[in-house]
């Protein structure tokens, strides 16, 4: 039976980033993840990109793997929101700008195909990382360690285990721990575009009537667009003819990007919200979409998700300095305390905002409209907003701050 530290359930961009931090300061870890990304050089830019803001990328920096993507990714500089709901020409038009708050950028928006391959080759070259290219199937708890079974026989013992393994977790259900769920009548269609009209580094959004459309900057004359609509009339898009779907999107785009092309996609998700209501068992943590997922309209998902790894990262390390079993209950409580009070009011401030930004109602509508000339005019409570929306305040730790793990 192999021995290890801390063993990973899920590849994706949470568990990879937890396994490259831990190996950074030699502690060992077994990855388990049936779909390897391809090779980053060979990586294909997908439709969906994810919007990090500066103290998630300062989490990337720390494993290591900003400097081989930064080239392919986009400052945010600034944020519009235009709320043409009320459909008679009177259009609020926001916009937020990172200099306002005496920062360079928001953040960067960066294709996700491209983050979860960087960190991948990071992981297979890491000597204190060993990577099973399969699922794990079953897992005892014991008092002092937990024992995993994997598809291909093998079985790991370790300290913790980590469920990384998104929004379907098998770690979670297997270990009983419930969840909260609201299914939204939505999906959200993802692609890239290229455009006549520069986007100067501004991610856009648009508040209609049908559900939010935001176009995301990337690169040149490049965005990447997030389009939530019912899932019928999403599916009614997706059928739609390549010149077809541009009209559409060129008519949602109200031509601020001048003209448009498809370029990557599209493809559709369902839409969300998930929180598990505990996010520890014996011998067990919950990280990234495992604990909770929300609806993509205000780019938090993987924003929340790499507080969640930094807090374990540093809470395993500082109790592995210490001598302290990382998987006792005296450490995973710590974890779940650090971080329910960012995840609850993250999620459920969430689906609140995905209620109101997609609400057809003429009373919702002016009291969105209501808030956004408010924020407009008041310069104090637009700077209070950005930093609320920017918010690692509530557990904003060192790895978050930008410094050493
Ligand atoms: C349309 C859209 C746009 C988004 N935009 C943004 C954005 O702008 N900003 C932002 O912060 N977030 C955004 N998000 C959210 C973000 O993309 C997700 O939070 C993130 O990708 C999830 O990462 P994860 O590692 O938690 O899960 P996943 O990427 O789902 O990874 C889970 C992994 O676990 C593996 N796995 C599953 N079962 C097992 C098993 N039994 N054994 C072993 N491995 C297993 C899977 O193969 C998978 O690789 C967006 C989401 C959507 C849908």
């Amino acid at each position: 039976m192999r021995q290890t530290d801390i063993l990973i359930v899920g590849g994706g961009v949470g568990g990879l980033t937890l396994a490259v931090l831990l190996a950074d300061v030699g502690i060992s870890v077994d990855l388990i993840e049936p779909y390897p990304p391809e090779p980053l050089k060979k990586t294909k830019i997908t439709g969906r990109t994810v919007a990090l803001m500066e103290g998630s990328l300062n989490v990337i920096r720390a494993c290591g793997v900003w400097d081989s993507i930064k080239d392919r990714t986009c400052p945010m500089q600034a944020m519009r929101i235009l709320d043409d709901s009320m459909r008679k020409g009177q259009t609020i038009d926001t916009e937020f700008s990172a200099s306002n708050i005496g920062m360079t950028q928001f953040g960067y928006n960066i294709p996700n195909s491209l983050l979860r391959a960087a960190l991948y080759e990071k992981a297979a070259k890491a000597k204190t990382i060993k990577i099973h290219n399969c699922a794990s199937t079953e897992f005892e708890q014991h008092k002092g360690h937990i024992v995993a079974h994997l598809e291909n026989d093998a079985t790991i013992r370790a300290a913790l285990m980590v469920g990384a393994d998104g929004r379907n977790s098998r770690v979670r259900e297997k270990s009983g721990i419930a969840v909260w769920k609201q299914n939204y009548n939505q999906k959200a269609i993802t692609c890239v575009i290229n455009h006549s009209r520069a986007h100067n580094n501004t991610a856009t959004e648009f508040h209609r009537a049908g559900g939010p459309f935001a176009l995301v900057p990337l690169p040149g004359n490049q965005s990447s667009v997030v389009w939530v609509e019912t899932p019928e009339h999403a599916d009614e898009l997706l059928r739609l003819k390549k010149h077809e779907f541009e009209q559409a999107l060129q008519k949602n785009a109200n031509d601020i990007l001048g003209g448009v092309t498809l370029e990557i996609g599209p493809e559709a998700w369902p839409l969300c919200s998930i929180k598990a209501k505990k996010l520890i068992a014996p011998r067990i943590a919950l990280i990234a979409e495992a604990a909770h997922v929300m609806s993509p309209i205000t780019a938090q998902g993987l924003n929340l998700s790499l507080r969640d790894v930094a807090a374990l990262a540093e809470i395993i390390t500082d109790a592995k300095r210490l001598g302290i079993d990382p998987g006792s209950a005296t450490i995973l409580n710590k974890y779940q305390k650090r971080r329910s009070m960012d995840i609850n009011t993250r999620v459920f401030g969430v689906d609140g905002m995905n209620r109101l930004v997609s609400h057809d109602a003429s009373i919702v509508q002016s009291l969105r409209r209501y808030g956004l000339k408010t924020v407009e005019r008041a310069a104090p409570l637009k700077r209070f907003a950005m930093r609320h929306g920017l918010a690692p305040s509530i557990d904003a730790g060192r790895l978050v701050k930008g410094e050493a793990l």
